[in-house]
Order: C-alpha cells, then structure tokens, then sequence
C-alpha cells in the first residue's frame, strides 16, 4: 500500500485518497453541518460565526473552500487579501497564493528599504532653483 500524506493533517497513512480515513470522515462531518447551517441562514454567515456556532476549527472550513467543496458565495468573507483582494478568513491579511509572494518579496523589499534609508542619509547635493524665469 503507498505511504500518502493527509493534505488536511499532514500525517502520512495507508491510502489512496487526499485525505486519511479520519479526516476525511471529519471534514464530511463538518462540510455537512456548515452547509446545513449556511442553507438555514436567510443572510451571509461569516467564517467566525460558522466556526463559532458549530464549534468547528476554522482550519476545516478554510480547507472546505480551498477545496470548492464551499463556495464563498454563501460565506460573507469579512476579509479581504491586501494584495488581490480575494476573499479570506478574517484574522488573515494575505490569500495563500500571496502569502508565498509576500514572504518571498520581504527580503528583497527589506534591502530596498536599508539601501534607501542609506541613500536618505546622506546629504544630498542641493537642488539649484530654477533662474531665468521671466
Ligand atoms: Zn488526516
Ligand atoms: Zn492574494
């Protein structure tokens, strides 16, 4: 039998399937009761009242949508990705896809910023006013 690692909890188990025998009888469990209390709801639930009212982690509602089994259409993201906007759960500031972007670009962006600190310092050569007008 393959050695598969679980997307959802990462532990490595005898199978075929995405998800080892555990999670994936959990988060079917959990996909059920959020869509049932998302259908119930007359207004858009946020991912914090869904994980709030069920007592479901919001690890398994967040992997619900990545995984389209949810659509946001029924979740009113109260977040948005600072980056490009895409809907997210509300104690994140970036998407995933953005995380990756961000955590890579934060070291170049850090040299940008000492190397222009350095350059502000220094004194700069005076700018000449404009003569000659008029
Ligand atoms: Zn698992
Ligand atoms: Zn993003």
């Amino acid at each position: 039998m393959p050695l598969k690692q679980c997307t959802y909890c990462e532990e490595y188990f005898n199978g075929v399937t995405e998800l080892c025998p555990k999670c994936s009888k959990n988060l079917d469990e959990i996909f059920a009761r959020v869509k049932k209390f998302i259908y119930s709801s007359r207004t858009e639930v946020s991912i914090a009242e869904i994980t709030e009212a069920l007592n479901v982690p919001e690890k398994a509602v967040g992997f619900l949508i990545d995984k389209g089994r949810l659509t946001t259409e029924h979740i009113g993201m109260d977040n948005k990705c600072r980056l490009c906007g895409a809907p997210i759960p509300s104690n994140a500031t970036y998407c995933k896809d953005c995380v990756n972007i961000v955590n890579k670009d934060l070291g170049k962006f850090k040299n940008e910023m000492a190397e222009m600190k350095q350059t502000a310092a220094k004194p700069t050569k005076e700018i000449q006013p404009l003569r000659g007008l008029r």
